[in-house]
């Protein structure tokens, strides 16, 4: 018998504006007395929904259960930029180029194959266009290093035989409405998400088809002994199978102790931009534009149909263990995000972010994911690196078919990746971690 007691549960901060511009859903039930199910997941996210989703194509008469420690859409999933990207999207690379050419070939096939999985829900789902648009998106650039990083990312893409654009300033001033970008690199393949539309509508088309799905349910403890048992503050679900989708909360439990580095990345969302300020800032309606240096600025425009006419930005992440942003770390980064803003958009100086948040990342050192059997009928669906959008779905998916005894492109990959290397020990990790980052950010302060 094994007994996994969590040491941490999930703590957020700042309502990500993604879900709150979007018409209120209504709570679901918290998980209370004694359920049992076939198949039970820990975490509503990209892995947990898109688990739930392949097992039941694989056996439409699976009884499953998801529950989540927060709402669904609450948790990263909902927090996230929603670029959902299809090539090789490497943070600690200089470019986002990945390890080789075979390596990245395999990868770009397995992301395509988590975007088609996302198209078909979006499909079988009836969830709103607006929340999931092929539009491609862009690496901008705006200094001399960034134009740089991204002639070097066009000559990994052209030995990759994969399609891209490379654009001129004038270019990206008619896309973005701003002067600041001195060029851009187009690829036509990320789908861009309205993530918590994408993840509300992904949720409710599955207890459309009958799976549960329990809200504000922080799992604490989890127990084997003729099959496993999910203990929650007032509720208690048995399963013969469990799959943990709980991203870097799998350490929670006291796995990959060590192993797993966790990072709070930021973000802020303006108010609805009036008439006046859309005139004045021009361009499209809609553009999802990265950074040329991974360590800069990530800046999307939306629209009506993601849930109004708005502006987002992502920058400035650290290194916490414990998980957790502090109200200080957050108004921080907001002041730096504010100072990104203004640069790129004088034309809208004066408008205020409505909605700022914090959210958790979890990367391993050698970029592994931990999807496979963690012990008899637990299985994991963790750990996403850079793109959880992509890696999450792809995790989810293996951990469904390893559950149910399937093998495919996608378990193969995962189970013969290697264990997240150990990390430095504590307070090595955080001291050393945060000073690369803060020198990484310097480098790509322009980006
Ligand atoms: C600001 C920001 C921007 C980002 N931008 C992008 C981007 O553009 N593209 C991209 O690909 N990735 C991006 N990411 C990363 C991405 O959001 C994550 O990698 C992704 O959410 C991981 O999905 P997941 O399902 O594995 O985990 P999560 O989305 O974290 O879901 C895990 C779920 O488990 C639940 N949980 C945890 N512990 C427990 C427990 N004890 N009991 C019950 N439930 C529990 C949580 O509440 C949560 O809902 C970004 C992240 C942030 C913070």
């Amino acid at each position: 018998m094994a007994v996994h007691q969590a040491s941490r549960t999930p703590v957020f901060n700042g309502p990500a504006g993604w879900s709150v511009i979007l018409p209120p859903v209504h709570p679901r039930a918290r998980l209370e007395g004694q359920a049992g199910c076939d198949v039970a997941i820990v975490g509503g996210g990209f892995a947990g929904l898109s688990a739930a989703r392949r097992l039941r194509q694989i056996d439409p008469h699976l009884d499953i259960a998801i529950v989540d420690a927060a709402r669904i859409s609450d948790g990263g999933t909902g927090r996230n930029s929603g670029f959902m990207i299809d090539l090789p999207h490497e943070l600690t690379s200089g470019d986002y180029a990945g390890s080789g050419d075979s390596h990245d070939r395999q990868l770009t096939r397995l992301n395509r194959h988590a975007i088609d999985f996302a198209a078909q829900a979006v499909g079988d789902y009836a969830i709103p266009q607006g929340y999931f648009q092929r539009t491609g998106k862009i690496n901008a650039a705006a200094s001399k290093p960034g134009l740089d990083g991204n002639i070097h990312y066009a000559a990994h893409l052209r030995e990759l035989g994969e399609p891209h654009e490379m654009l001129d300033a004038q270019a990206m001033r008619e896309i973005t409405g701003s002067a600041y970008y001195q060029g851009g690199l187009y690829t036509p393949g990320t789908a861009m998400l309205q993530p918590a539309g994408y993840v509300q509508g992904f949720a409710a088309g599955l207890e459309r088809g009958g799976v549960r799905i329990y809200e504000n349910s922080p799992v604490l403890r989890i127990e084997s002994g003729n099959g496993w048992s999910l203990a929650t503050e007032r509720g208690e679900i048995r399963a013969p199978r469990v799959i943990m989708a709980n991203n870097g909360h799998l350490e929670s439990f006291g796995f990959k102790r060590g192993r797993l580095m966790h990072v709070m990345l930021n973000a802020c969302m303006t108010e609805e931009l009036s008439p006046d300020a859309i005139r004045a800032l021009g361009g499209q309606e809609c553009w999802g534009a990265t950074p040329a240096d991974p360590m800069g600025t990530t800046v999307r425009r939306i629209g009506p149909a993601q849930g109004g006419n708005r502006i987002v930005i992502r920058q400035g992440g650290y290194y916490r263990p414990d998980m957790q942003t502090s109200a200080r770390d957050l108004a921080r980064v907001v002041r730096a995000m504010r100072q990104k803003f203004d640069d790129r958009f004088p034309m809208l100086r004066g408008v205020p972010f409505q909605y700022s948040w914090s959210g958790h990342l979890c990367l391993s050192r050698n970029n592994v994911s931990v999807m496979r059997e963690l012990e008899p009928g637990l299985y994991a669906a963790c750990v996403q690196n850079g793109l959880g959008t992509a890696r999450g779905t792809l995790t989810g998916i293996g951990a469904a078919e390893l559950a149910t005894g399937n093998t495919s492109d996608i378990t193969a990959f995962f189970t013969s990746e290697a264990e997240p290397v150990r990390l430095p020990p504590h307070p090595f990790d955080t001291i050393g971690a945060n000073a690369y980052m803060r020198w990484k950010e310097w480098q790509a302060r322009l980006e």
